[in-house]
């Protein structure tokens, strides 16, 4: 039985003042049926994670270096996120892939990294408008996942999010047909390269404008176990109906 997970990338969104919505979903969900993630800013971390802390809510990073140290002015390592309490950390989301030229090696060694040091890597794949309506979706996602997703994965060490990358912000959704045919694919592909045991057990969230009008319906597609949810997240009266769908779901 995989646990379901609703995840919330704040991304660059929130200062101080942001973490009463993090006080205000944890008196929400203080006995949640489903694991819930928050990824503040790094600045944010530390404090976040004091409030969380005793609480049903994990904190994690949104990105991580592939080394545990060393000269890279700016970067947080891994070790340096679990250090301040994270227990995840999202790894190759598109606007790092686009924003910062990261490519399949290097989400792949960030994923390493961040397994290494004792988190669970949140590993972004997805599609672009242009590769989906020239049919290419399939083969993008496989691609990605070769690339992306280290030999040492499993349920607990990885999950995996789907993200349309024109749905990331758009408020466009994909079709719950067309969100069950990339989630199936990557189950199947899963099963394939890593045995039914570590396929089967691989948590694998939808994200892409999830909100709390379309949640229920997205959750209840088969194979998805969750969502990764950004714009909806950074306010509780917005992502915690999402986390009620989910565990109604
Ligand atoms: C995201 O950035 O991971 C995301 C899914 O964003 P949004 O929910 O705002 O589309």
């Amino acid at each position: 039985m995989r646990r379901k997970l609703a995840a919330g990338n704040w991304k660059m969104n929130g200062i101080s003042a942001g973490l009463t919505e993090l006080q205000s979903l944890a008196a929400t969900h203080a006995d949640a049926d489903v694991d819930i993630l928050i990824c503040p800013p790094a600045t944010l971390l530390h404090r976040a994670a004091e409030i969380a802390q005793d609480t049903s809510i994990r904190i994690g990073g949104q990105d991580c270096h592939a080394n545990a140290a060393g000269a890279h002015t700016g970067d947080i390592s891994a070790q340096m996120l679990g250090d301040a309490g994270a227990t995840a950390v999202i790894v190759g989301h598109s606007e790092r892939r686009e924003d910062h030229d990261e490519r399949n090696e290097d989400v792949r060694a960030k994923a390493k990294a961040a397994i290494d040091a004792g988190l669970t890597a949140v590993i972004c794949l997805g599609e672009s408008l242009a590769q989906r309506e020239a049919a290419n979706t399939l083969d993008i996602i496989a691609g990605q996942m070769s690339g992306s997703i280290p030999d040492l994965a499993t349920g607990e060490n990885v999950v995996i999010a789907y993200e349309p990358i024109w749905a990331i912000g758009t408020g466009k959704v994909p079709t719950l047909e067309q969100i069950g045919e990339v989630h199936d694919f990557i189950r199947a592909r899963l099963e394939r390269r890593f045995g039914e045991g570590v396929g089967r057990s691989v948590r694998l969230l939808y994200g892409g404008s999830v909100k709390p009008g379309n949640a229920a319906d997205i959750f209840a597609v088969p194979n998805v176990d969750g969502a990764l949810v950004g714009g909806a997240s950074l306010k509780a009266a917005d992502f915690s109906p999402i986390i009620s769908a989910l565990e109604t779901s």
